[in-house]
């Protein structure tokens, strides 16, 4: 079985590029540059420079004691929070921009939902002196707004999207109309494992430092390269497919993630994709998507911005159906909880989309003296207004309540 793209960027049944006649240029020329370009020594070479000294890797593997002691086994965390921008975003980004640069584009476009995204861009944007427009849903405007002032002061412009739910799925639709508008100057810095071939694959690419990394780390800790489990959440799936990357092939090591359930699968208002998603197209690519019975794309809700999205990468699509990969769905209250757990027990606020990885361990079963390795996708800092208002309705109310009652407006 192969978890790699065919030459047509097929991932078994998912992933292809269904585009506009107008961008056939662009793409087809990324198609045949991109493996190329990526795999140059001297691309390599300032790839790899870019996130030892201006990123901070390698990140940390740190071992997680209190939490370890608390759910009987070997917990350690992927610090993708210590990264420059605080999460991993800019692994990517910093990788794009150099390709960008390599095709000679001076214009950058980028889509984001929770704002990590946006601010990674804006950041590599700065550093290569390239004009920037970030496309944000304009909820998510509101709920991240301390990531809007980022991108703002790093010289990008951010446009608002009002379609739809107003958050990443619009984004990415007014990221695509630009695109088509200005196929010669721009690139669209796409950033998760989505889009049409080969974002999914330069991306996963990308973001493999992570397992490289943890590979060698977890051998000088543990003196052995594999561990039992590995958790990580989706929204598009670039953290994941990160850190799953060099263990694809090896069926040794249990592959699970976490998806957004929002308010519950059955309440109509989650990005429960792996469950509630069908075989479909979304941004140029055939995957699992949430639809109505004639095709229309559902309206995504989570409380975290960066997994608010109605599809999942073409990778994961496939990883899933091969059962490589255990999706679990973790709900608002339940990645809540994690959040807090993980910050009174090590002193880590955890951005609200790794609190839904954190939120898988307590469904798990039989862990003892297991090696688990979360990825700790990004760091809370953005989340605080949204902690705060669950904190004080929670003080409020007996847990019991909180499930049924809790019924938070971003
Ligand atoms: C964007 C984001 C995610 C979700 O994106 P993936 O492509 O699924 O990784 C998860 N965590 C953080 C901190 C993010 O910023």
């Amino acid at each position: 079985m192969s978890f790699t793209t065919d030459q047509n960027g097929y991932y078994g049944n998912y992933g292809g590029a269904y585009i506009p006649e107008m961008l056939h240029q662009n793409i087809q020329q990324l198609q045949d540059n991109y493996q190329e370009i990526i795999s140059h020594p001297s691309f390599q070479k300032e790839y790899k420079t870019l996130l030892q000294d201006y990123a901070g890797r390698p990140s940390s593997l740190y071992f997680a004691t209190r939490l370890s002691d608390k759910y009987g086994c070997k917990i350690y965390l992927k610090r993708e929070d210590l990264n420059h921008t605080g999460s991993h975003k800019i692994n990517n980004a910093l990788g794009q921009i150099l390709v960008a640069k390599h095709m000679g584009k001076k214009r950058i476009i980028a889509e984001t939902g929770a704002g990590q995204h946006g601010v990674a861009t804006a950041t590599v944007c700065a550093l290569m002196d390239l004009e920037c427009v970030v496309y944000m849903g304009a909820l998510d405007v509101k709920r991240q707004s301390p990531n809007v002032a980022r991108m703002k002061m790093l010289g990008a412009k951010v446009v608002t999207a009002h379609s739809g739910s107003q958050t990443l799925k619009d984004a990415t639709n007014e990221a695509i109309r630009d695109w088509i508008n200005n196929p010669e100057d721009t690139y669209y810095l796409i950033g998760s494992v989505v889009g049409p071939h080969p974002y999914p694959d330069m991306v996963a690419k990308f973001q493999s430092i992570i397992s490289e990394e943890l590979q060698e780390q977890l051998m000088d800790k543990e003196a052995t390269t594999d561990p039992h489990r590995i958790l990580a959440c989706i929204g598009g799936g670039s953290n994941a497919a990160g850190i799953f990357y060099h263990y694809l092939d090896n069926k040794k090591v249990q592959l699970i993630a976490a998806e957004a359930a929002g308010k519950g699968i059955d309440s109509g208002e989650s990005a429960a994709t792996s469950i509630l998603g069908r075989d479909g197209i979304i941004h140029g690519s055939k995957t699992l998507l949430m639809q109505t019975p004639d095709g229309q794309i559902t309206e995504p809700y989570s409380i975290s911005a960066g997994l608010d999205y109605p599809g999942i990468g073409p990778l994961h699509a496939h990883l899933i159906k091969e059962k490589r990969l255990d999706v679990y769905p973790i709900t608002d209250i339940e990645a809540l909880e994690a959040a807090m757990e993980l910050t009174s027990l090590e002193g880590i606020i955890p951005a609200l989309e790794s609190a839904h990885a954190l939120g898988i361990l307590p469904k798990l079963e039989s862990k003892k003296n297991e090696i688990i390795v979360i990825s700790l996708s990004g760091r809370g800092d953005k989340d605080m207004e949204a902690y705060q208002k669950y904190f004080k309705y929670a003080k409020k109310h007996p847990h019991e309540d909180l499930e049924k009652s809790f019924l938070f407006v971003p």
